[in-house]
């Protein structure tokens, strides 16, 4: 029905070559083309670009395979350099250090396909394909089941990782199968029940697999007009109560049944409150916003406040959702 292929460029690297290039900020950086793939390692890439919070250093190499050959090859390098291995899809779900990151940054941006099977109802979709422009295409079909998912700017493979939902429902909800890229490179196809889902965790946080492509069991036939009006109703709803006019990662801490973090948060007297560029939103206690200028530190020493406080004033330490990733000092 709807079918799309990433356009990568056709390989014309044979050997593995690197130059050194000048970059924007004058920094000597490194490329480095993978043999058999357009692919180029690249060295000092800024993070902050990838990230929705808009904060964090550099990546020691990044890349961005387009295909399932090159994230293979990808894979490859970072094992026999002995780099270790970051995940990053939208970045909407990370907190990255000031001091970023060592080793190879694998962006799954660029893994893109997308194919809604109409006698099966099931959506197959690369790991980088965008989970709100899915719920778009699929209302404009008249497909039920991702109508919750609008307001959640990741990747297929961050949900199908971090188990997202909203509306109540989830990614486990509609997971048929996920194809997942072992680190010896082979594949493997896995069942919901193999993930462990709970909310919001799954087996594969922080593990070393990573999500290729996911397939999703939706429901086709039903009016178009029924499942957009749906879809806009939920966007508007989360635009209203949530603020979307800063960067942000979206919810920081998990609810500790039966609260609500964001209740916590307020009840601790904490919205408004600010350390450097980073602040407790005003619209919604449980999203911090980077206000401008806000460091990677601003945000972590802001977390361990909120902890803090809340722990004090109500014996519960608020678990983080955002993952942090590289070193940060104590605050
Ligand atoms: C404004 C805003 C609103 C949000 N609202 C919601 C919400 O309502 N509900 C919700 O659940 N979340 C929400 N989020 C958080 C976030 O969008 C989700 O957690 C999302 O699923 C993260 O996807 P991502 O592609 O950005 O993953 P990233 O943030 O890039 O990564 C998250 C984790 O998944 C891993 N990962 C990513 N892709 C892969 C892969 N292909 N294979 C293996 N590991 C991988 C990363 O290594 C990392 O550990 C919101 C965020 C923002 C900014």
């Amino acid at each position: 029905m709807t079918t799309s292929q990433a356009a990568g460029n056709v390989c014309t690297v044979s050997a593995l070559t690197t130059r050194k290039q000048e970059t924007a900020n004058s920094v000597d950086s490194e490329v480095i083309y993978l043999p058999g793939t357009d692919c180029a390692i690249k060295s000092q890439a800024s993070l902050s670009a990838f990230t929705s919070y808009r904060v964090g250093g550099a990546a020691e190499w990044y890349v961005a395979p387009r295909n399932l050959e090159a994230l293979q090859a990808s894979i490859k390098y970072a094992k026999e350099q002995n780099l270790v291995v970051t995940i990053l899809g939208a970045g909407s779900n990370l907190l990255v250090s000031d001091g970023g990151l060592p080793g190879l940054v694998i962006a799954t941006r660029h893994l893109r396909s997308k194919y809604f099977d109409p006698a099966t109802g099931r959506l197959t979709v690369s790991a980088g394909e965008s989970i709100p422009s899915l719920a778009w295409e699929a209302a404009d079909l008249g497909w039920q089941g991702l109508e919750w998912a609008v307001g959640i700017p990741g990747t297929v493979g961050g949900a199908v990782v971090m188990n997202a939902g909203a509306h109540n429902s989830c990614t486990a909800d509609m997971l048929v199968s996920a194809q997942v890229l072992l680190p010896d490179g082979t594949l493997e196809t896995l069942t919901p029940d193999q993930l462990g889902y709970q909310y919001r965790t799954s087996l594969l946080q922080g593990g070393d697999r990573i999500i290729t492509q996911a397939t999703f069991q939706l429901q086709p036939g039903f009016d178009p007009a029924q499942v957009v009006a749906t879809t806009k109703q939920h966007k508007k709803h989360r635009l209203s109560t949530q603020p979307y006019n800063f960067p942000s990662c979206g919810s920081v801490f998990r609810n500790p049944k039966p609260y609500s973090a964001g209740w916590l948060i307020e009840q601790t007297g904490l919205k408004g409150y600010q350390i450097g560029g980073a602040q407790v939103a005003q619209l919604h206690a449980n999203f911090i916003v980077n206000r401008g200028g806000a460091k990677a530190s601003d945000i972590f020493c802001l977390i361990r406040h909120i902890q803090h406080q809340v722990q004090e004033h109500w014996s519960i330490w608020l678990e983080p959702e955002v993952k942090m990733i590289g070193e940060f000092q104590v605050c």
